[in-house]
């Protein structure tokens, strides 16, 4: 919560949007909105007129209660997946149904036995039949315990993201190889960080983030990433395919297709896999060829989408609500109808704040003290002309009663 914050009626921590209800009304709300953990945001007072307004390549204000919540998912327990994970392997036997081979698209060879997929030396590649792309990718697996082989020939297998880019999977607990071949190396590419596998025979956890590459027009826009945690310990950081890498030849930045499906290898070792879930990741910022941030003209269409929403809520509000809400959505898109209605409501509620005597005033301290807030925060981010008569008018209502002393 931010210290610097004022409360301008009865310390209410409501946003003025909840100006309209009678202080029981009020009282109420407030004590819903701390039973409800996604609304303690806006219970905390990050309501409007708070944080700096959205800019050319921002459509949300700081601290923005017309952003979206981040949607529920309900984590794993115990290794499982979370809610919205689609699981391409969890032990179940009829999920060999999920792979193909990648030789022929025949049924695979590969076989579940104890709830691992494993793989039958000779048989081929795998692949799923579900084709994705940018991905959180969860799988675990487990070299055979009997040592055998050194170097690359060691428990290798490989999960290849899109077919196309492999993090390696080998036995290095004691077993040194070219270290861009290394277990959690993107292969050819770029060797991890650190080693923090378990010994042959124990179960390695990777999690990987995934993006692929992004071209537009010819140019590359995004060289495409890969992040991966080994156990738990991260060992590859936000890696730039390159185009993805390979067997001995140096590969270089090139398109991918929209989407592909997950491989893994058969390097002629029984490597067995196990809960191999995976998460599609949101879109990123590509357009107007900037990653990750907005192009203004995505910001613009954005603001005036979030503006429209603000004015349809507006629609259905009365008195002060209404009016702020219209406020508000100046913030975000220009609309002469909205200003005029605001405009008009601002002018009556000034009139009537004027009007109203000395012995009903402290009834409407809280609206007043509300509209002034929402007034210097219009006029410093220019949105209303910094010399409006009724940011005065109401400032010297304010300062005749004293309402902003400090305690
Ligand atoms: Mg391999």
């Amino acid at each position: 919560m931010c210290s610097t914050m004022t409360f301008s009626t009865d310390e209410s921590p409501l946003p003025p949007r909840f100006s309209r209800y009678t202080s029981a009304t009020m009282k109420t709300i407030h004590r819903s909105l701390f039973a409800l953990p996604l609304l303690t945001t806006a219970a905390l007072g990050a309501g409007a007129f708070y944080g700096d307004p959205p800019d050319a390549t921002h459509p949300w204000a700081i601290h923005d209660m017309n952003r979206p919540q981040p949607p529920r998912v309900e984590p794993g327990t115990n290794g499982s997946p979370p809610s919205d994970a689609i699981v391409l392997f969890s032990g179940k036997p009829e999920e060999i149904e999920k792979w193909i081979s990648d030789k022929n698209g025949e049924s695979t060879k590969w076989v579940v036995k104890d709830g691992a997929l494993q793989c039958v030396p000779g048989s081929g590649y795998i692949r799923t039949k579900e084709e994705f792309a940018d991905c959180q990718l969860h799988i675990e697996w487990a070299a055979p315990a009997k040592v055998e082989g050194d170097s690359q020939g060691r428990g290798n297998s490989g999960v290849f993201l899109m077919g196309a880019v492999e993090v390696q999977v080998l036995d290095n607990y004691n077993n040194p190889t070219y270290p861009d071949g290394f277990a959690s190396s993107i292969y050819g590419i770029n060797p991890p960080a650190a080693n923090p596998l378990r010994a042959p025979g124990e179960w390695q956890s990777y999690d990987i983030v995934f993006r692929r590459p992004v071209f537009k027009d010819g140019k590359e826009v995004d060289p495409g990433y890969i992040t991966v945690f080994v156990n738990g310990v991260l060992t590859q950081d936000h890696t730039p395919l390159e185009g993805g890498g390979g067997h001995m030849k140096r590969s270089s930045p090139k398109p991918f297709p929209e989407k592909g499906p997950l491989k893994i290898q058969d390097h002629g070792n029984p490597v067995r896999f196990r809960n191999i879930w995976y998460r599609p990741l949101p879109k990123r910022f590509v357009e107007g060829g900037e990653y990750s941030r907005m192009s203004e003209e995505a910001t613009a269409k954005k603001r005036a989408e979030i503006a429209k929403g603000i004015r349809e809520d507006a629609a259905k509000l009365q008195g002060n609500a209404k009016m702020l809400r219209l406020f508000e959505s100046l913030c975000y898109a220009e609309n002469e109808d909205a200003k005029h209605t605001a405009m008009l409501m601002l002018g009556a509620f000034v009139t009537d704040a004027k009007n109203t005597p000395d012995v009903k005033i402290e009834s409407k301290k809280g609206e007043i003290l509300n509209v002034t807030k929402a007034l210097r925060y219009l006029t410093k981010f220019k949105f209303l002309p910094e010399d409006i008569a009724a940011k005065k008018d109401l400032e010297s209502i304010v300062k005749a009663r004293d309402w902003e002393k400090k305690k």
